[in-house]
């Protein structure tokens, strides 16, 4: 019989195999990112540029990852390359406020609707846990609505509701007290939503992915948006989009310009920095203005919102950030990806109906999601079909998620027409192996 695609990416890969095993000695499960896991082992990667990546075994790859989505202008651009090469001379820490991290806030003030001010962070996660900490000192409430399938990152506070089934948090070693703040709604469903803000005094923020949840997986129904908008108003309640992945995607001024939705406090992550660790917090003065310190020793000791952070807005990630922000400002860059991306899902989407495989690409912007089983809106069942798929398709030189992929600014034509016939192969693969 025929070698399978698994047994093909083991053979074909083997200072990948051997970074891995060394890697398990000291790195459970050897990997740093759970979206890492893969079996028999994980890629290694050495180089990368533009829209492409080079493995440790000297194989080339269309990449979809993306930097998880960071990098809007693809791999090491040279623009950034040069902010940051600049920058790091001249240091990369200085124990002391610089102009730098204001330029990078009033560009961030520029483009998002809903910033007025802007505090930074080092990551989503922690920009998503200080925005619930400004939401419930703003309210004096401590609950949270959070809608099922969303993601803000890995901080207790987040962590109920987030894969099916929903009642099992994502993961081992929350406390049951922090989950109790959380309350679950689901998505798309905004006479739900109505009845949870009436029924209870207690609830602070509303938290939501405005893509719909997991950047998009379950697509969001964009007047849903607006009677969240409109109910929280209505209710007091703060509401939080998180634009980790939206933000200065979807439009230069993220989602809510995209939609026309402003909320009143905002999470940015991955693009906002160029690719460096880097994230921000921003909404109105009155909700982030809580972090200034006054004349009032009580206000500064008890009631005014802390944070600190070794590497908040660090020289290195706000010259990244503002090399990022400026060269996006206009629009033009989005143009070229939502174009790829346009292509892509239809390119695989022709793919898939010639190979008559129930399969479908589907997503907004430069987004990818791709449902091995036909079904628009859900997440994988048959996890082993996925495995065989990304396995197949590093075969043929793409890397992307099993379900996911980030089209960058730089991914032209070439991409599209190399990853439509790597798809091809896949599929063909998949087929000779009977997976469908
Ligand atoms: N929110 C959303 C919507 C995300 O997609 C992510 C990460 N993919 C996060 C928060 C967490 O960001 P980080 O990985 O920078 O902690």
């Amino acid at each position: 019989m025929a070698e399978t695609v698994v047994e093909r990416y083991r053979k074909t890969r083997p200072g990948s195999w051997a970074r891995w095993e060394r890697a398990c000695r000291v790195i459970p499960g050897g990997i740093t990112h759970d979206s890492r896991y893969l079996t028999p082992f994980p890629l290694y990667v050495s180089r990368a540029a533009g829209p492409r990546k080079w493995d440790v075994d000297g194989h080339e790859y269309v990449d979809y990852w993306m930097g998880h989505g960071a990098l809007f202008l693809g791999h090491a651009h040279p623009a950034l390359v040069e902010a940051v090469r600049e920058q790091v001379s001249r240091g990369t820490h200085y124990g002391a406020c610089h102009e730098l991290e204001v330029e990078w806030a009033e560009r961030i003030t520029r483009l998002v609707p809903s910033a007025e001010l802007v505090r930074f962070t080092m990551s989503g996660t922690e920009a998503t846990h200080l925005a619930l900490r400004l939401a419930r000192a703003y309210t004096g409430r401590p609950k949270v609505v959070k809608f099922e399938g969303h993601f803000h990152g890995w901080h207790d506070g987040v962590s109920a509701g987030v894969n099916p089934p929903f009642d099992v948090p994502m993961s081992a070693g929350i406390p049951g007290g922090v989950l109790d703040q959380v309350l679950l709604a689901p998505q798309n469903d905004a006479a739900a939503l109505a009845r949870l803000l009436a029924s209870r005094q207690d609830i602070g923020a509303v938290i939501l992915e405005p893509s719909g949840g997991q950047c998009g997986t379950y697509p969001i129904d964009p007047a849903f948006l607006m009677e969240v908008r409109r109910l929280t108003t209505a209710h007091g309640v703060v509401l939080i989009f998180d634009e980790v992945i939206t933000g200065f995607r979807y439009a230069p001024g993220g989602a809510q310009e995209y939609y026309g939705v402003t909320p009143d406090l905002t999470t940015l992550a991955k693009i906002v920095a160029g690719g460096l660790p880097g994230a921000a917090v921003c909404g109105t003065r009155d909700i982030v203005g809580l972090m200034a310190f006054g004349d009032d020793p009580q206000w500064n000791r008890s009631r005014r919102v802390a944070q600190n952070g070794t590497y908040n807005s660090n020289p290195l990630s706000a010259a990244a950030g503002i090399a990022m922000l400026s060269q996006l400002a206009d629009g033009k860059p989005h143009e070229a990806a939502n174009a790829r991306g346009a292509e892509l899902r239809a390119a695989l989407n022709d793919v898939f109906r010639r190979a008559g495989v129930p399969c479908v690409a589907y997503g907004d912007v430069s987004i990818l999601h791709v449902s091995l089983e036909g079904a628009q809106g859900t997440k994988p069942k048959n996890p082993a079909l996925y495995h065989q798929w990304r396995c197949a398709l590093m075969l043929h030189g793409v890397d992307v998620s099993a379900h996911h992929g980030w089209v960058s600014a730089v991914h032209g034509e070439r991409e599209i027409e190399e990853t439509a016939e790597a798809a091809r192969r896949a599929v063909a693969d998949l087929q000779a192996e009977r997976a469908f």
